[in-house]
């Protein structure tokens, strides 16, 4: 298969572009992004720019253009979702600048209807089926977590107090186990159905707009991470198995202009900006083969340590803006994306 020839080229890592289209009453019709596809190109025309350096292509293991489907977008990633029930680890991420797509690529649009579904509810609706097709011959139990960060602390969003954990105080360092447990059981819930996660996605998010504007005004720019850990028992030999997924749509990458951002606005973009670039860096060095890994740097990376690296599938979703407006945070998104690609 396509995935396994992946592997051998590049270990683990894979990396999907996405376009938006642009949205109606959106006035600006320039673009800055040309979609090629094929072979997983596609090229950023700088504007003003002429000649043969106004267009530079950068290639992926996928792009998919502005009138790609959800459904089209998840049929590339299922392979992944369904390794998860095989005892894989895998963590599947979207990056870009605020505004390009990255809640819409993992979760959906809001109100989505079921064929507007994005990546997260239709990884978890398949897990629920193929566990059950597998039911005569395995029992699995799934739980899930759902955690946002806020400037220093992720936030266990679940909490109906909303009191804001710090996983360092809960001693996220110590349970960092060879099973995968990256995060205290205490904040994992048991589901059976996509219902369960449906109505537990509602509350967190609930949850995150509480907080968003108590602590921090701008909900966008926090990580928002699903956590489900699945453990399989083979119930002929009684074998164990353990899978996890992270699906993370991350705060935006956009650079803050120092002059307009002072206080807490400043040091919430320092942080944001120093745990993506952190991120980077333990994709990179795995990307590279490297024997150290950064994972320490940030609590981002810690939190997703168990589904990077080592036997874990690693997917980043590139999200990008077409309008010609964003053309520099456009760039930067595609150099990041370079980098670990
Ligand atoms: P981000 O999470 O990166 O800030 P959003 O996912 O909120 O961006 O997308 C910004 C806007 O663009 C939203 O109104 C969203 O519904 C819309 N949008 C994003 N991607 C698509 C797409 N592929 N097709 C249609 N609309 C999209
Ligand atoms: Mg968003």
């Amino acid at each position: 298969r396509m995935f396994n020839e992946l592997q051998e080229l590049k270990g683990n890592i894979r990396v999907y572009c996405r376009i938006r289209p642009f949205l109606p009453g959106q006035v600006a019709k320039q673009t800055a992004v040309e979609y090629i596809g094929e072979n997983g190109e596609v090229a950023v025309v700088n504007p003003s720019k002429q000649g043969k350096d106004r267009r530079r292509n950068f290639k992926f293991n996928k792009v998919f253009g502005p009138d790609s489907t959800q459904a089209e977008v998840y049929s590339d990633t299922q392979p992944l979702i369904r390794s998860v029930l095989d005892g894989y680890s895998v963590c599947i991420f979207a990056y870009g600048q605020t505004g390009s797509g990255k809640t819409y690529t993992m979760t959906g649009p809001n109100e989505a209807s079921e064929e507007d579904w994005g990546v997260n509810y239709r990884a978890l609706n398949d897990l629920f089926k193929i566990s059950q097709s597998r039911g005569g011959s395995f029992n699995y139990e799934i739980q899930f977590g759902f955690f946002i960060s806020f400037i220093k602390n992720m936030r266990h969003s679940l909490c109906r107090c909303s009191v804001s954990l710090d996983l360092h105080t809960l001693g996220i360092k110590s349970t960092v186990q060879t099973n995968g447990l990256a995060v205290p059981d205490a904040s994992m819930h048991p589901v059976t159905s996509t219902s369960d996660v449906l109505e537990l996605m509602d509350i967190g998010l609930r949850n995150r707009a509480v907080g968003a504007t108590s602590m921090n005004e701008r909900s966008s720019r926090s990580h928002s991470v699903v956590s489900i850990h699945v453990r399989g028992k083979d119930l002929h030999s009684g074998a164990a198995l353990h899978g996890n997924l992270h699906l993370v749509d991350l705060a935006g990458s956009e650079r803050v202009d120092r002059s307009e951002a002072t206080g807490d606005r400043l040091r919430e973009a320092q942080h944001i900006n120093k745990s993506l670039s952190a991120l980077g860096d333990v994709i990179f060095a795995l990307a590279q083969k490297n024997s150290h890994v950064p994972y320490r740097n940030s609590k981002l990376t810690q939190l997703l340590q168990s589904s990077l690296g080592g036997q874990a599938k690693t997917l980043m979703f590139v999200q990008l803006n077409p309008d010609v407006i964003s053309y520099s945070e456009t760039l930067s998104t595609l150099k990041f994306a370079e980098r670990v690609s």
